[in-house]
C-alpha cells in the first residue's frame, strides 16, 4: 500500500511538473505573426525616438559619429572597452590602407562586484590604474610620433546622452551597474579625472557604446555593414540613419549625410512581448531596475538562467520536483548563470551527465533522474528560444524601418549586421535559433541579409574612431 501510495504522488508530481512547463510554453510561444507584432513595433519606436527627445521608450542616442573608418586610419591609440563583468584596455597600432591593424594587444580585467555597486570614484580610479600598468608595458616597437599625447576610444556600454563624439552624461546604469553618483556625470570627465588622480597623461578622443565600436570596427573589415547588435550580458542595437531622417537632430547637416544612432533597444517594450507575470514580471520588480530594460530582460545573458531558476523555484514549490523540500541554493537569485544554462542546453550524453552535474555542483542536488534533466533540458529551450526569436524580431524591425526586409530589384543591395556578444558567440542554440528566425521572417529577401561575427570589434572599433577624431588630424591634413 506504501509504495503504491508513494507512486500515486510521485505521478501528481509528474503532472504538476508537466503542466508548469506547459504553460511556461504557452506563454513564451512566439508564433511569426507575434514576431511581426514586435517588429513593426520596433520600427514604429524607432521612428518616435528619432522624432523627438523623449518621444519613445526607445532613447535613439545620437551618437555624434558621422563616419566610420575607412581604412585610412594610422597611428598609436588606446581603447578601453567598459560594459560587462569584464572589462578590457587595447593598443592598437594602426597602419593605414596597407597595414591595417598593424598590431594589437590587449588586456583583460575583471571588475570586483563591489566595484559595481559602490562610488564612481572607487570604479574610475580602479580602471585608471588597470589601464595606467598597461600603458607602461608600452613597447620600443610602439609608434607614439614623439610629443604626442596618447589618445583612447572609450566604449562605455550603458545608455548615455552624449553631447559630442567625446562627452556624454549616464543617463542610468544596466547589467548589475548601479552606482549613483555617477548618474548624470559625464563619463570622460570622470575618466579623465581618475587618470589625472593615477597620473596617466591620456586624451578621450571618442566616447561610445560597445554597439557603436561593433558597428565602426564591422565596417572596417566590410563597407557592407549597415547595423550591430550586441547579444551578451546586456542586449542592444546601432545603425547606420540618414541624418535628415532624423527630426530631433538640429546640427549641422553631416557631409556624408548619416548619423549612426544608438537604439538603447533594451529598454523596448511593447504589449506584443510574451511576458509571464510569475517570472518575467517578478524578476523585474525585484531588480536593480524595475520597468526598465524589458526587451533585454527577456532577451540577455544577465537574464536567462535567472528566469530558469525562477521557475525551477516553482516546480520546487508546487510540483516538489527536486523532493519534499526546496533545495536551498536555488532559492539564491542569479545563482544559476547563463553559461551554466547553455552548458545545460547542449549536453549531448546520453544520460545528461552535465545537466547532472551543474544540479549537483551549483544548487547541491544530487542525484537527479534522467526524467527530472530532460524536463530541465526543454526549460532551457524555451526560455532561449523566446529570446532568441524575439532579438530576430528586433533585428527585422531595423530592416524594415531602412526598408531593407524586402528584395528590390533595381537594386539588390547586401545589408550586413554585425553581431558580438557572449550570448550569441557562446549559446550556440540561441544563436541558431535567432539566426533561422530571422530567414523565416525574411523569406526571399534572407539572401541579402548577411549576419558576421565581429570578434570583440567593439575594442577595434573604438580605437578607429579615436584615431579619426584625433587631435592632431587637422594638423596632419594641412
Ligand atoms: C546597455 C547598452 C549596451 C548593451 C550591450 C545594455 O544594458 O544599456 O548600452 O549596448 O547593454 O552591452
Ligand atoms: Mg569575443
Amino acid at each position: 500500500a506504501v509504495v503504491v501510495r508513494h507512486r500515486m504522488r510521485s505521478s501528481g508530481r509528474w503532472a504538476k511538473a508537466a503542466a508548469i512547463v506547459k504553460e511556461l510554453e504557452e506563454k513564451c510561444g512566439t508564433p511569426i505573426g507575434k514576431l511581426r507584432q514586435v517588429a513593426d513595433a520596433m520600427a514604429v519606436e524607432m521612428h518616435a525616438g528619432l522624432a523627438s527627445e523623449g518621444g519613445s521608450k526607445l532613447k535613439m542616442i545620437i551618437s555624434f559619429v558621422d563616419n566610420l573608418p575607412t581604412g585610412d586610419e594610422k597611428g598609436l591609440f588606446y581603447a578601453l572597452d567598459l560594459g560587462g563583468t569584464n572589462f578590457r584596455v587595447l593598443r592598437v597600432q594602426l597602419g593605414g590602407k596597407d597595414n591595417r591593424v598593424a598590431k594589437q594587444e590587449f588586456e583583460e580585467v575583471s571588475i570586483p562586484p563591489h566595484l559595481m555597486v559602490g562610488t564612481s570614484d572607487a570604479l574610475f580610479d580602479f580602471i585608471a590604474a588597470a589601464l595606467k600598468k598597461f600603458v607602461d608595458t608600452e613597447g620600443e616597437d610602439s609608434h607614439l610620433s614623439p610629443g604626442r599625447q596618447r589618445e583612447l576610444g572609450f566604449t562605455f556600454s550603458f545608455p548615455v546622452k552624449q553631447s559630442s563624439i567625446a562627452a556624454g552624461t549616464l543617463i542610468k546604469w544596466t547589467k548589475g551597474f548601479s552606482i549613483e553618483d555617477a548618474v548624470g556625470q559625464d563619463v570622460v570627465g570622470e575618466l579623465t579625472k581618475a587618470m589625472e588622480r593615477v597620473g596617466l597623461d591620456m586624451r578621450v578622443a571618442a566616447l561610445v557604446n560597445d554597439t557603436i565600436g561593433t558597428l565602426a570596427g564591422g565596417r572596417y573589415d566590410n563597407p557592407d555593414v549597415i547595423a550591430a547588435v550586441i547579444l551578451g550580458t546586456g542586449t542592444n542595437a546601432a545603425y547606420v540613419e540618414r541624418a535628415h531622417a532624423i527630426p530631433k537632430w538640429h546640427g549641422l547637416l553631416p557631409k556624408s549625410g548619416d548619423m549612426v544612432i544608438n537604439m538603447e533597444w533594451g529598454n523596448f517594450r511593447s504589449s506584443h512581448l510574451p511576458l509571464t507575470g510569475i517570472y518575467d514580471q517578478a524578476m523585474d520588480v525585484e531588480s536593480l531596475n524595475p520597468g526598465e530594460q524589458i526587451f533585454e530582460k527577456l532577451i540577455s545573458g544577465m537574464y536567462l538562467g535567472e528566469i530558469l531558476r525562477r521557475v525551477l523555484c516553482r516546480m520546487a514549490e508546487e510540483a516538489a520536483f527536486f523532493g519534499d523540500t526546496i533545495p536551498p541554493k536555488l532559492k539564491i537569485p542569479f545563482i544559476l548563470r547563463t553559461p551554466d544554462m547553455s552548458a545545460m542546453h547542449h549536453d549531448t550524453s546520453s544520460d545528461l551527465r552535465v545537466v547532472g552535474s551543474k544540479l549537483k555542483d551549483i544548487l547541491e542536488i544530487p542525484n537527479t533522474s534522467l526524467k527530472t534533466r530532460k524536463l530541465i533540458v526543454e526549460l532551457c529551450d524555451i526560455i532561449s528560444v523566446r529570446g532568441a526569436r524575439l532579438s530576430a524580431a528586433g533585428i527585422l524591425g531595423i530592416l524594415k524601418k531602412l526598408g531593407r526586409d524586402t528584395v528590390r530589384e533595381e537594386e539588390k543591395q547586401r545589408s550586413v549586421i554585425a553581431l558580438d556578444g557572449g550570448l550569441y558567440e557562446h549559446y550556440t542554440k540561441f544563436r541558431e535559433a535567432m539566426e533561422s528566425t530571422l530567414k523565416e521572417l525574411l523569406g526571399e529577401a534572407s539572401d541579402t541579409i548577411v549576419i558576421e561575427h565581429s570578434n570583440d570589434g567593439s575594442g577595434v572599433g573604438a580605437a578607429l574612431l579615436a584615431a579619426s577624431h584625433s587631435q592632431y588630424l587637422e594638423v596632419e591634413d594641412s
